[in-house]
């Protein structure tokens, strides 16, 4: 169940959003490759005015319950700029909380800190360019590698679609280890952003642009890490990548469900405003039965979070049931946002809006954090394997 205190910060949350973050929604300073830094900065002063910066961390470093944290980044997400603007987005929100739950205390004082103050953006390194065989659905594929050389560890290779890698501070990068004592296992080191052993080689012009710095493939050439920069053990990356994955999924499905609820708003708006043939959009039944099917689907979409949070917040690691939660919202919320450029005509399609910015966005949705498809071949095995379980 969700509690008083995040209805609290929710309430605040949205009415931040709602009055002093949409405004800027038209600002020059969104481009092709996310918002610029400066904005984000600026509306970053604004949250922490209103008090809302980084709402889902309390004083004393710790978070909101899984469920609380639904309810908050829900209202965050009513605008794409929200999510930026309260410090909750992607991969930062993901990042905060791995950091929190495996970093020591001198890498929570010098690499979570400045995240959860928002000063600073981070970056997750871990799938590679698919056009050299490297690590995509398949993580195990890892091709970056890394060994030990006295006190540093060394690492080399290529990424790919590396979020907010221009203009990040922090740096969670994972690499296979050649090293003997942890041959062939995956580790997760932390590093200070820019590093000239961090080459961006170009930012990729995606489908969408609500993400600041935009998605960047790079090279890596011998970048040299302090050992004491290694989070947790060596080998055990995939174990804390596992940490990360369910909840970094469900806050993803809430910050979008968040961005559909207003897209159905305003679909709802002009559907009610808008006449075709002697009376508005909404009494024909084609329209009105979109915006209903989008009423029951954004409330299941509530539902399939809250029952998957609730999970986490037992302590389990909730892979199974994220795998659903995140299949099912991704689908679904792309078939609302389809719905809402529908209704709206020729407009839905445009910028005038941020329906046509949403619906870019869940398409997107759909492949990161694990494609559809991987997380129904995932679900499959398990069925097979319970089946076979129930039958010997
Ligand atoms: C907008 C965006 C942001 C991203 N941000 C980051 C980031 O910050 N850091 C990072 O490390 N990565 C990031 N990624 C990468 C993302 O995690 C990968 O794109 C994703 O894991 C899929 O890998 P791939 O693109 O190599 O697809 P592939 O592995 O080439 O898969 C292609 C398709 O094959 C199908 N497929 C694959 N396996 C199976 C299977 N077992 N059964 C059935 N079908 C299957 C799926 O339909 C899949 O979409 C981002 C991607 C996008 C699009």
């Amino acid at each position: 169940m969700s509690s008083e205190r995040a209805s609290t910060i929710a309430n605040s949350v949205e009415t931040f959003v709602r009055e002093q973050v949409v405004p800027f929604e038209s600002d020059p300073r969104w481009g092709d490759h996310g918002p610029a830094d400066e904005l984000v900065q600026e509306l970053r002063g604004l949250a922490r005015e209103a008090g809302v910066l980084t709402p889902h961390i309390l004083e004393d470093g710790s978070h909101l319950t899984h469920t609380e944290t639904a309810k908050v980044l829900r209202a965050t997400g009513l605008s794409p700029l929200g999510t930026l603007a309260c410090n909750v987005m992607a991969p930062d929100e993901g990042n905060m909380y791995l950091l929190s739950q495996v970093g020591d205390a001198q890498i929570k004082e010098r690499f979570l800190a400045p995240l959860v103050s928002g000063e600073a953006r981070s970056a997750f390194f871990m799938t590679e360019p698919a056009s050299e065989g490297g690590a995509g659905s398949d993580p195990s594929m890892m091709q970056t590698t890394c060994r030990l050389d006295g006190n540093h560890w060394v690492v080399n290779g290529r990424k790919a679609f590396i979020t907010g890698a221009e203009g990040a501070k922090v740096g969670i990068v994972m690499a296979r280890s050649i090293d003997p004592s942890s041959e062939g296992g995956a580790c997760m080191f932390l590093v200070d952003l820019p590093d000239p052993a961090i080459q961006i080689d170009r930012v990729l012009d995606t489908i969408d642009n609500s993400m600041p710095g935009g998605h960047a493939v790079i090279t890596i050439n011998d970048l040299r890490i302090p050992v004491d920069q290694m989070l947790g053990e060596a080998g055990e990356g995939f174990k804390y990548a596992q940490v990360r994955l369910a909840p970094a999924r469900l806050t993803h499905c809430s910050r979008w469900l968040g961005l559909a609820i207003r897209a159905q708003e305003i679909a709802t708006d002009y559907a009610c405003r808008r006449q075709a043939f002697g009376k508005p959009l909404v009494d024909h039944e084609g329209v009105g039965f979109m915006l209903a099917q989008n009423k029951i689907d954004l409330q299941a979409c509530e539902l399939m979070i809250d029952w998957c949070a609730g999970v986490l917040d037992t302590g389990d690691l909730g892979t199974t049931e994220s795998s659903m939660a995140k299949t099912f919202v991704a689908e679904t919320l792309f078939q609302i946002a389809d719905r809402c450029v529908q209704c709206m005509g020729g407009t839905g399609v445009t910028g005038d809006s941020i329906v046509e910015l949403l619906f870019r966005e869940v398409r997107a949705f759909r492949i990161y954090d694990g494609p559809t498809e991987v997380h129904k071949w995932s679900l499959a095995k398990k069925i097979k394997r319970e089946w076979r379980d129930a039958n010997s």
